[in-house]
């Protein structure tokens, strides 16, 4: 009965019925070129590369490609042309390409989203450096003052189109002008660096952003998405941190993982460690990060709030794949429900990205000014003002007096405040330096 059973599934699976290639869609990413190929039934497929010059054959079992491939937009992408050619058994399709790619491929069945089957390739380029293992240097980070880097993840992109609302805006492309209005306000503000995790129109796995973003040296980790539900009167922002038990099961993995060993967490090695202190160390490391993230969710709630309506007034916990890093603090914030048509219409103007961006970026900055990491400018200024007094002016004070009356040097006095003589006058504000 089993070995029927097994014979039929055999037989089936070679008796695929004609699929038609009804459209071709092209992503490109900084490190791959993404096709994927609409169809209406499950195809065969070999794919194969060539050299001079450089190409990858396509070939498709007993199907044909209805569109006319020289009409697909390859614009900025590393594929010069798209060629279609009639084989005995179904259809040749090449792709002339400008540098060595390696392809790899795979089906995907329809879904919510996407009503076609899909036979998805990706061409990786060779010789760039594949995000493998997470390598987080923290010696080489310069010391003294450094500024704190922001990594700023887009979710979803490329085919991956995330929520969609009731006209059609998609997530995908709201929380990436959200992400692009953030970089702008850190690349303005002294002691901050944006990284920008995506930066186009493109997929990037869920572990591989983190690693991106360790890979960066990130301090901070934020991931912007958009809400849907299935009742349009769903609305509101939250924010999420790494839930405690998908602390413990990430805790798990890392100390399965024998990669992760030669790795840092927190600027420590785990390689010459007993297993007992390898968790303690990445328990302290990941309560240290989901402190911070927590911290930092207030914050930026704080500033949501003062812009949007809260779904949810604290910070909430899940097991979000993109939150799991031992030892970057980080946070994911749904900007609001593109499901709700008054919120998607928001989320999809310039003004109201700006204003979420600016919501976010202060609840960040809030935090890291008053819990800045070591090394870096934001801890040398924090430093530089909690070791200043300060001091109203009254009447009958001069400079000399208010110096001795402190025990500080009058010079210093002067260099505290950018005097450039000993002329104060009633209710100056002054700032003492702390001896
Ligand atoms: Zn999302």
């Amino acid at each position: 009965m089993i070995r029927w059973l097994a014979l039929a599934g055999l037989l089936f699976s070679f008796t695929l019925a004609h699929a038609d290639v009804k459209d071709i869609r092209v992503w490109q990413s900084p490190d791959s070129t993404r096709l994927v190929f609409d169809l209406d039934e499950p195809v065969k497929h070999k794919i194969f590369p060539l050299n001079n010059p450089n190409r990858i054959v396509i070939d498709l079992l007993d199907a044909t490609v209805l569109i006319d491939t020289r009409k697909v937009d390859l614009d900025g992408t590393s594929i010069k042309g798209i060629r279609t050619g009639k084989r005995k058994k179904g259809m040749r399709v090449v792709l002339d390409i400008d540098q060595t790619l390696k392809p790899s491929s795979f089906s995907l069945k329809p879904n919510d989203v996407y009503k076609n089957h899909r036979l998805v390739i990706d061409l990786k380029r060779v010789g760039t450096r594949q995000i493998a293992a997470p390598v987080k240097k923290i010696e080489t980070r310069p010391t003294g003052k450094r500024n704190v880097i922001i990594a700023i993840d887009a979710g979803h992109g490329g085919e991956d189109p995330g929520a969609t609302g009731p006209n059609k805006t998609r997530e995908k492309h709201v929380v990436l002008a959200i992400a692009r209005e953030l970089e702008k306000l850190f690349k303005k503000r002294a002691g901050y660096s944006p990284f920008m995790v995506r930066t186009g129109d493109y997929y990037i796995g869920l572990r591989d952003r983190t690693e991106k973003a360790r890979a960066a040296n990130a301090d901070f980790f934020v991931s912007l998405h958009a809400d849907a539900f299935k009742h349009p009167s769903a609305h509101g922002s939250s924010v999420y941190v790494l839930s405690d038990r998908g602390a413990t099961s990430e805790t798990a993995r890392w100390l399965a993982n024998k990669e992760n060993e030669s790795d840092l967490i927190g600027g420590v090695t785990l390689e010459d460690k007993d297993d007992d202190l390898k968790m303690t160390l990445l328990d302290l490391s990941m309560t240290y990060q989901r402190n911070s993230s927590k911290g930092a969710g207030s914050h930026i709630l704080n500033h949501m709030g003062r812009i949007s309506r809260l779904h949810k007034k604290r910070v909430e916990e899940a097991a979000f794949a993109v939150l799991k890093a031992p030892d970057m603090p980080a946070l994911l914030i749904e900007t609001g429900f593109i499901s709700n048509p008054k919120e998607e219409k928001n989320l999809g103007s310039r003004r109201y990205q700006q204003k979420m961006a600016k919501a976010i970026f202060k609840g960040i900055t809030d935090y890291f000014d008053e819990h800045p990491p070591e090394g870096t400018l934001l801890a040398a200024e924090l430093a530089r003002k909690q070791s200043l007094k300060p001091y109203v002016v009254r009447n009958g004070d001069t400079l000399s007096e208010i110096a001795v009356k402190n025990g500080v040097n009058i010079k210093a006095l002067r260099r505290a405040n950018g005097l450039k003589n000993d002329v104060i006058h009633v209710g100056q504000k002054l700032s003492i330096p702390r001896t």
